[in-house]
């Protein structure tokens, strides 16, 4: 059974709030999410001493225990229990939204597998941020997170980014920053990327231009700080009827229609409905 929200937006019912907390400038950070924190029975922290200095700025006194990757398995049925018994409990990670590359799914999922209330309190994601003031396509994206640090598996995971048409978005850390930006070159192609780092802080910088050039200019001088890589979708190759026409006119010689089209929609990049149309049409 799925429970719905709070009827209001400062109702305190009991259940699990996963509760987003600013991602550098202490400012951006809602209203409810302060009032949640500060009416909860208690809030699991990432790492408390983090969270200890969001709780100071905000005059928040509610007891903090820490729930992190190396203590979840263990701690979880206690909070479930506490829960399933009326608690309110606010999961907030180091930064951003809980969940999003920071502990808490299996401790949501089981919440609502036991029939317990959760409830978002949105606020900041660096993803989000960064994807709204690039400039990239945003009608369409896809969070990839952090890419696998050893290349093999780094490179294998970008190659199956590749046919996706949307803005893809990274997470990245500093030191890898030029090695995955230039591996994306050869997975996706040379495309118009952007990178953003210290969102919301005091050096927060946009860089934007082909994957070749950012690779070049942080391969020079690695950065400090936090990093999302922004990758634009890959560009529309415009093809002519006249151009699709003599390109499946010679592969028609040699095979199907329904491979001459899949030839064309790989080799010319054309859409699936566009090259089976006409190569039928010519076979006929
Ligand atoms: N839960 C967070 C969120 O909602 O964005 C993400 C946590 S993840 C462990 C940390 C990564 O997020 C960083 O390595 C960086 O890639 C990105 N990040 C977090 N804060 C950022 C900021 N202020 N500027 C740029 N990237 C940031």
């Amino acid at each position: 059974m799925t429970k719905t929200g709070p009827k209001q937006n400062l109702t305190q019912e009991p259940g699990l709030y996963v509760t987003a907390t600013p991602i550098g400038n202490l400012g951006d950070i809602t209203y409810r999410a302060v009032e949640m924190l500060k009416a909860a029975d208690l809030i699991l922290c990432e790492d408390t001493r983090q969270t200890a200095k969001l709780c100071a700025a905000y005059d928040i006194k509610t007891p903090r225990t820490p729930y992190h990757d190396h203590n979840a398995a263990h701690v979880r049925p206690g909070i479930i229990e506490r829960l399933k018994n009326g608690a309110v409990i606010c999961l907030v990670s180091d930064a951003g939204t809980p969940l999003i590359s920071d502990p808490g799914f299996k401790l949501v999922r089981d919440a609502r597998d036991a029939e317990i209330a959760v409830f978002p309190i949105p606020g900041p994601a660096a993803a989000i941020a960064a994807l709204s003031a690039a400039g990239a396509p945003s009608d369409q994206f896809f969070f990839a997170g952090f890419l696998p640090a050893k290349s093999g598996a780094r490179d294998k995971a970008l190659k199956a980014l590749a046919g996706i048409n949307a803005s893809l978005i990274f997470y990245e850390t500093a030191p890898r920053l030029a090695a995955s930006l230039t591996a994306m070159i050869t997975a996706l192609g040379d495309r118009q990327a952007l990178v953003a780092r210290e969102l919301t802080k005091m050096h927060e910088e946009f860089r934007d231009g082909k994957l070749s050039e950012l690779a070049a200019r942080y391969a020079l001088a690695a950065p400090k700080g936090e990093i999302v890589i922004i990758v634009f979708p890959p560009e529309k190759i415009s093809v002519s009827t006249e151009q699709l026409d003599d390109f499946l006119k010679v592969a028609l010689r040699e095979t199907t229609v329904k491979k001459a089209a899949a030839k064309a929609v790989a080799e010319l990049g054309v859409s699936r409905n566009d090259a089976y149309s006409r190569a039928l049409f010519l076979k006929e």
